[in-house]
This record gives structure tokens, sequence and C-alpha cells, in this order.
């Protein structure tokens, strides 16, 4: 079905428009951006699809961080996609590059490992690189320390849905600290000992341990073992005040010092959800199940009732939700506290 519907929401005192409102009222927000030169055209896609679908009203600036300089070339192309202002910063090299702590040996053997395993980005340290700036690293970085919440954004995802209200205004007022789409399963060869490491910090520092957590999303046993299931971090709308808090700083001291990021493919998908489950309540988790999104081979398409009134341009049996690899079944099951029947 093509959801098409509230058009109203682009018309101010009924009179259409597509003006930015300069009365609307903003929230302390940014959208950020993680890019490399090389995917300049995803980039203007991605920035395209999010400025027609909602920032063209709200020009929210953009952040974009690259571990490389970026081109002119590419800050450029990127200018004229948008009225907002944006902001490009170069990442700094102990925020990025691998530790000289890790014994480069055990890495490599590690990249090999996956490697031989078929496991996708299993040879790249690249990309433990950017698994672990994501982690623990990009909100610390300078540009973004004026703001509060983001909007992650990444090279050639697709928006569907018209927004007919402010993500970031629903965050704050709702108080919500984090927010997704889609949730699926991750791939097991991947992190191999993260839950180990989970259990150990789990010990160490009940502290930090929120009383209504959601770790019935993460572990289908009580919390013997890990169940895989995961946020798609490809899309987070958050708050990096959590990241940022004594709770989570030390939850990534704490997993960083065991390698894992290296020593197998740590991502920052499970590392995010494992987080805001166990440290988070869980009715601090928000499922924007309105915001129709795709990401490679997956996207998540809202039904009528999920959409809120936003009009969609994807069908909605495409949708990834009712997918054997969807743990959306799970996460809800969480969030109503019903035990999942056998
Ligand atoms: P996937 O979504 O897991 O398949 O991985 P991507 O290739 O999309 O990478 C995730 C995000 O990190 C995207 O925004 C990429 O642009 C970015 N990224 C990945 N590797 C690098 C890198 O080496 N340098 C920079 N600057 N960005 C990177
Ligand atoms: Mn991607």
């Amino acid at each position: 079905l093509l959801h098409v519907g509230f058009r109203q929401s682009y018309f101010e005192n009924g009179t259409p428009t597509s003006e930015p409102d300069s009365t609307i009222l903003k929230e302390n927000a940014t959208l950020v951006f993680l890019a490399r030169n090389s995917e300049l055209k995803g980039v203007i896609s991605s920035m395209r699809g999010l400025e027609s679908r909602f920032n063209h009203r709200y020009r929210y600036p953009w952040v974009f961080l690259n571990d490389e300089e970026f081109t002119n070339e590419f800050k450029g192309s990127v200018l004229l996609e948008t009225d907002a202002p944006v902001h490009f910063g170069l990442i700094p090299k102990e925020h990025w590059d691998q530790p000289a702590w890790i014994d480069e040996e055990k890495a490599q053997k590690s990249r090999q490992r996956l490697k031989e395993q078929n496991i996708i980005y299993g040879d790249s340290a690249s990309y433990r690189n950017m698994c672990r700036f994501n982690s623990g690293y990009f909100f610390h970085h300078p540009l973004l320390q004026q703001f509060r919440y983001y909007w992650r954004v990444e090279p050639d995802v697709k928006y569907f849905c018209d927004m007919n209200y402010d993500p970031f205004q629903f965050m704050k007022g709702r108080n919500q600290t984090y927010g997704f789409t889609i949730a699926l399963y991750e791939t097991p060869q991947t992190v191999t000992t993260l839950w180990d490491t989970v259990r150990e910090f789990m010990i160490k520092y009940p502290q930090y341990i929120a009383n209504d957590n959601a770790l019935d999303f993460i572990s289908s046993d009580g919390g013997k073992t890990y169940n895989m299931c995961h946020f798609w971090s490809n899309f987070e709308i958050a708050d990096m005040d959590f990241w940022r808090s004594e709770a989570y700083q030390t939850f990534f001291q704490f997993l960083d010092l065991k390698g894992g990021f290296y020593y197998e493919r740590w991502g920052d998908a499970p590392v995010h959800s494992i987080a805001a489950a166990l440290l988070l309540p869980k009715r601090n988790i928000h499922y924007f199940q309105d915001i129709g999104y795709q990401h490679s081979i997956y996207q998540h398409c809202p039904s009528s009732e999920e959409s809120m009134g936003n009009s969609c341009s994807c069908h909605r049996w495409n949708s990834f939700d009712h997918h054997k690899q969807s743990c959306l079944p799970l996460y809800k099951n969480m969030k109503s506290n019903n035990k999942i029947i056998p």
C-alpha cells in the first residue's frame, strides 16, 4: 500500500509553502554524518532524503565527521543540499586509530579468522576503528559538544515518510533517550566474548544497571546468554548525554580494555544496544514505528496504523518487521512485559 495523506503538515495557515518556518521551536540537536570522501554520491542521496522529508522545515545543523580531511568537492556539494548550518570535522587520531596497547598480531589473527569465516568486514581494520569510534568517541568530538540530541545518518539510506512532527522535540518532551527503527540479529562470530564481558561488568558495577531495564530484549534466558538482538545503529535518534554519562563511559572503557573491538569485531550496534538495554529503564527506549527507513537490503515501512499520520512512500509488504531475522517481536514482548510463548 502506498500511504498518502496528511499533506496539511506542509501548509501554514492553509497556504502551501516549502519555506522553513522560523517560528518553529527547535531542540538542541544535530544530524550527524560520519563519511568518507569517496562516499559523496551516497551522502548526497541520504541528505536529500532527510532534507525533503524533514529538515527543510527545521534546519537542524549537520555535522560531518571524517578520519581524513574532507575535500573541497565534498564540502561544496554537501553545502548545496541544505539551508541549515553545516560543520565539517576531522576526527582526532586518538579517537580513531587502533590503540597502541592492542596486540597487533592478535588483531591480525582475528581479521584472518573472520575473513576465513566469510564474515562481512571480517578482514577490515578500518571497519573496526569505525565501530569503536561510533561506540565510544563520536559524542566527544569538539563539534558535537554543543549538542544534546542527534540523528545518525549514513550514505545511501532512504527515508520514506514525510515527518509531520519533530522527533527531537518528541525525545525531549517524552523523556526518551534512545530511538530506533530496525532491530535484528547480530552475526555471532563478531561478538564471541562480548556477553561474558558484559556479565563481568554487571557484577562489578551493579549500581549502573537500571531497575526496570530491557534485558529481555537482548537475552532470552534471563541474562545467561546474549540472543544477538540489537538496534540497527545506522539509524539512531538519541541523547548524547547518555553516552557521556558516567554509567556508559565506565561501560565503554570496560569493554574497550578487553580489546574485543579488534580481537573480535564488536559492532557499535550491539554495544549501544546492550548499554541502552541495561543502563536505561526500558521506558526510555523508543521505537520510531512511524519513520520509514531503508539501509542496504532492509527497510522498515510503517503500516497505516503505525505511520502516525506521516505520509509514506513505501510498501508495507517490504517491511522487515515480520522477517524471521527481525528482533521486533522480542522488543515488543519486552516492552509489554509478556513472556514469549515458546
Ligand atoms: P555498514 O553500514 O555496517 O555496512 O558500514 P558502512 O560502510 O556503511 O559504515 C558505517 C558508517 O561509517 C558510514 O557512515 C560510513 O560512511 C562510515 N565509515 C566506515 N568506514 C569509514 C572510514 O574508514 N572512514 C570514515 N570517515 N567513515 C567510515
Ligand atoms: Mn551503512
